[in-house]
């Protein structure tokens, strides 16, 4: 059963909503507030996040930065604006897609499926990647360290895939930035990368001064190898 969460402030429509995505056969949860929304989008992982941006507490597209920052579920913006800066700033945000209300509820099942669509087929074909005892699955986003689950931001996530499908070979700062941000080397954006690296270490068991798989070539960038030695 696909478990949906449904940031809604107006129980109104919160109600009429989950009444009729519950006889479609899903599992509804409801937020009344961008804070808890957050904090069940964590505890409940659910499949699909229907997301309001007119909330009492923080405003929708905080809520998205902050659960972006930590989850790839794909969410689905619910706005009255239907204005194009408001569409805009939700997509380049990350929102999957988007509702004006009033909606019906046959659209929303309709995108619901298409997303869900969207998040089952992942990246396309790309096949998981081994080195050692890491393993990088790039259709599931699941990353495992011995056999352990290694719990990574979208960012984190997405850096580590983009080493690991070139090991042994030195990626450049000025690379991940525009592979992963899609912003280009600019004062500043060095520093969000090593801030990155340095997360991404520490959940790998790692630091810069005892590497294991990410090794810091200076002056140049890093590169993943297959560590020596044993974990
Ligand atoms: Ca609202």
């Amino acid at each position: 059963m696909t478990r949906v969460l449904m940031v809604e402030d107006d129980p109104a429509i919160g109600r009429l909503l989950s009444r009729s995505l519950t006889e479609r056969g899903y599992v509804v949860t409801l937020a009344a507030t961008g804070a808890s929304g957050l904090a069940l989008a964590l505890q409940e992982q659910p499949e699909v996040v229907l997301l309001d941006l007119g909330l009492p507490d923080l405003s929708g597209l905080e809520v998205l930065q902050m659960l972006r920052a930590v989850s790839s579920v794909p969410v689905i913006v619910v706005t009255a604006q239907d204005d194009d800066r408001t569409v805009v700033m939700a997509l380049d945000s990350g929102a999957d897609d988007y509702l004006v209300k009033p909606f019906g509820s046959d659209q929303l099942a309709a995108r619901i499926r298409a997303v869900l669509r969207r998040a089952a087929s992942g990246g396309g074909s790309d096949s998981a990647v081994r080195i050692a005892e890491l393993e990088i699955d790039p259709t599931t986003r699941l990353v495992q360290l011995a056999g352990e689950p290694v719990d990574l931001s979208r960012k984190e996530f997405d850096l580590l895939w983009l080493l690991a499908t070139r090991p042994g070979e030195v990626v450049t700062k000025r690379e991940m930035l525009a592979g992963v941000w899609g912003l280009p080397f600019a004062s500043g954006g060095e520093r969000t990368v090593d801030v990155h690296l340095s997360w991404l270490r520490r959940k790998l068991g790692e630091n810069a001064a005892e590497p294991r798989f990410l090794h810091t070539v200076r002056g140049v960038g890093v590169k993943l190898v297959v560590p020596e030695g044993p974990a």
